[in-house]
């Protein structure tokens, strides 16, 4: 029964100019149990003979007929799959991956058949070639001849109707020559079909038909006289059919774990050009979470204090000293007195006003100094702003009435001139002036830019007549009784302020002063939050573009550097969508990897900040999946190109890759 039939098969080659016509009109059947041997000069056409008839090539012309059934015109994936299942190869390098044992190797074609169940038969195969002991030894511990054997081992495993042999011998001595030629000279005689290609007429002496090519074209076709095919006596029904079926689309579940495995060992085998490649993403990542950290850090202390200050609050300050770009000369600001502040208090809306002056000074006690910033406040300054003392008293009306000499110290102030020692009662010199210290003012935190606890607070009028020498205040804080109320009483305070200080109600009059609205700051706030969130989000994009092209890079170095295994795997019956999985697979485990150590990385600096720096830090959970997440992203966007490139690779051209 012929099992193979081809008619008027043509092939040409065209490399760069010259056309070359490797096969010009092939016609051949075979029958099953044959032992064919392909022979003639080098350059005749033999290889590629052999590689049309085990589907790793197509005909430019001809048709092709296998079991009864035409296959001319079937898709690469239906091909592979008949690769898989109806063919072995065996190659002069016999193209073992050398990562993995001899066992391994001999499994593969099951991995792309779904038959890793059948792994026992790997086994018995890699028995029947007498390797048994060296199961478990890699490839490359192999010698030439043992090698051979363990290929002769994986292209019996899925039990294939034809074996093809490329110059099974040509890189052996001959002693191994031998025993592989006895190996398949055996199998035939147990009923497998073999064609091979040889030059050498003693190999060829194993065969019982010799086909002899000269230049693309079949010179003499002959049948050893005396050494009959085998008679087969159950011939093999091939059904095409059920074999290119759909039943395959699906990627099973042993292959990812292969293929797993692959990425694993492509990393580790690589770990130094793995770790660099794995940079930027990793940079990238662990950027992304330190100062997403940092931000809501920041941002809840923040709101904390704007939570603390309450939101029905307004300031009024000097305006800024400059219109339209021109520096105002003096007395064109408006300096504030405590008439105005009265005014102000007198206003409906207005529920608590606190005239303040500040500015820094020189703070002694016993021989510790420390420089911090002085506020000189109203007594309302403690309920305003949520800064009732823990411990000790506020100053009253009368202090500020009579200039007294005391202080209020901020934690940091605390920390820095006392230690452990019990700040109340002592005397603290500012600025060279003696002070009392009556109270210690609540833990406010540092926002990430100033330190708020690193401050003194005196009463208002101490610190302009005692301490800074001025004549005005500085600022003046009101608090309106309800939120409503804010537009209404802040335009009352413009009125009541350009009357007073004699202005004309002009745009300019109203710059000379301005009135800042604790809600508006919010929302100025808020608005800078989201920038500066954005800000972050295209950092992190940025980083994580240039990682990517660091991953797309590698990963076609590893596609280029592996052209061959791609071709042997193909050669076994890896479909396209194999090959492509196998490498986006590598890529979002080179991500992925990246992108933890990224999230570790980047936890720790911020962990370090908060215990360096103290700073106010949260890494959320959102933040860790969000950047997981996408260095898996970018290891599938990034690593689509270059598995698509080996998915693509035609199985001959990558086999023959140097
Ligand atoms: P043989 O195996 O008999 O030595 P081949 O089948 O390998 O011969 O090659 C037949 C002819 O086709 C040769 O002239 C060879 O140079 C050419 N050829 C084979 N493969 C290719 C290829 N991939 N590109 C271009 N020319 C090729």
């Amino acid at each position: 029964m012929s099992i193979i039939e081809l008619k008027n098969i043509k092939k040409t080659y065209s490399t760069g100019k010259a056309a070359v016509a490797a096969l010009q009109g092939v016609s051949i059947t075979i029958e099953q149990g044959e032992f064919v041997a392909i022979m003639g000069p080098s350059g005749s056409g033999k290889s590629t003979l052999l590689h049309l008839l085990g589907f790793l090539d197509r005909p430019d012309s001809g048709e092709f007929i296998l079991g009864g059934t035409d296959v001319t015109s079937l898709t690469n994936n239906q091909l592979a799959l008949l690769r898989n299942n109806l063919m072995g190869f065996v190659f002069q390098q016999f193209h073992l991956l050398p990562r993995i044992t001899s066992l391994e190797n001999a499994e593969l074609p099951l991995i792309y058949a779904g038959k890793r169940h059948m792994k026992s038969d790997a086994m018995a195969r890699i028995t029947e070639v007498g390797l048994a002991q060296r199961a478990l030894h890699r490839s490359n511990e192999l010698s030439g001849g043992e090698q051979q054997r363990v290929a002769i081992a994986r292209a019996l495993v899925n039990d294939p109707l034809v074996i093809f042999a490329d110059e099974p011998t040509g890189n052996l001595d001959t002693k191994s020559q031998n025993e592989i030629m006895a190996i398949i000279a055996e199998l035939n005689r147990k009923g497998k079909t073999v064609v091979m290609v040889t030059h050498e007429e003693e190999v060829a002496e194993y065969a019982k038909r010799i086909i002899r090519m000269r230049d693309g074209k079949i010179i003499a076709d002959e049948k050893k006289p005396g050494r009959p095919a085998e008679v087969i006596a159950k011939p093999v029904k091939i059904s095409i059919d059920s074999i290119i079926s759909a039943s395959h689309t699906e990627i099973k579940r042993a292959e990812l774990t292969d293929h797993f495995r692959q990425a694993f060992f492509a990393i580790v085998s690589h770990k130094m050009r793995a770790l660099l490649s794995m940079l930027g993403i990793l940079i990238g990542v662990a950027a992304v979470i330190a100062m997403l950290a940092l931000g809501s850090g920041a941002q809840e202390s923040i709101q904390k204090q704007l939570a603390s200050l309450g939101s029905n609050l307004l300031m009024v300050r000097p305006g800024s000293q400059q219109l339209h770009g021109v520096s105002l000369g003096a007395g064109s600001v408006t300096r504030f007195t405590f008439q105005d502040v009265d005014a102000i208090a007198k206003l409906n809306g207005v529920a608590r006003v606190s005239p303040s002056v500040s500015g820094g000074g020189q703070l002694v006690y016993a021989n510790k100094n420390w420089s911090s910033q002085i506020q000189g406040q109203g007594v309302n300054y403690a309920p305003i702003h949520a800064a009732v003392p823990t411990i000790g008293r506020f100053f009253a009306e009368e202090d500020v009435r009579m200039r007294t000499r005391v202080a209020l110290l901020g934690a940091t102030v605390l920390k820095q001139l006392y230690g452990d020692v019990d700040p109340l009662d002592t005397y603290i010199k500012i600025n060279r002036i003696s002070f009392k210290v009556i109270g210690i003012l609540p833990e406010k935190g540092a926002t990430g830019w100033r330190d708020q606890d690193d401050v003194v607070v005196i009463p208002v009028t101490t610190g302009m007549y005692r301490l800074f020498g001025k004549q005005y205040i500085d600022s003046i804080d009101v608090e309106v009784t309800d939120l409503s109320l804010m537009d209404d009483v802040q335009k009352s305070i413009m009125d009541v302020l350009i009357k007073r200080h004699r202005l004309s109600p002009t745009k300019e009059s109203e710059n000379t002063f301005e009135i800042r609205n604790m809600a508006d700051i919010k929302n100025t706030l808020e608005a800078t939050t989201k920038t500066m969130s954005w800000l972050l989000g295209s950092i992190a994009a940025i980083s994580l573009l240039v990682g990517g092209i660091g991953i797309m890079n590698i990963m076609l170095v590893s596609v280029t550097e592996r052209t061959r295994e791609i071709g042997l795997r193909k050669a076994i019956g890896a479909r396209e969508s194999d090959i492509m999985a196998q490498f986006l697979i590598e890529a979002v485990t080179l991500t992925f990897v990246g992108g933890i150590v990224g999230v570790i990385f980047g936890a720790s600096i911020a962990l370090l900040l908060a215990l360096i720096a103290n700073w106010t830090i949260r890494i959320s959970i959102f933040s860790i999946l969000l950047a997981t997440i996408f260095s898996i992203v970018v290891g599938i966007i990034f690593g689509l190109w270059p598995a698509r490139q080996a998915a693509k690779l035609n199985p001959i051209e990558a086999l023959r890759y140097e």
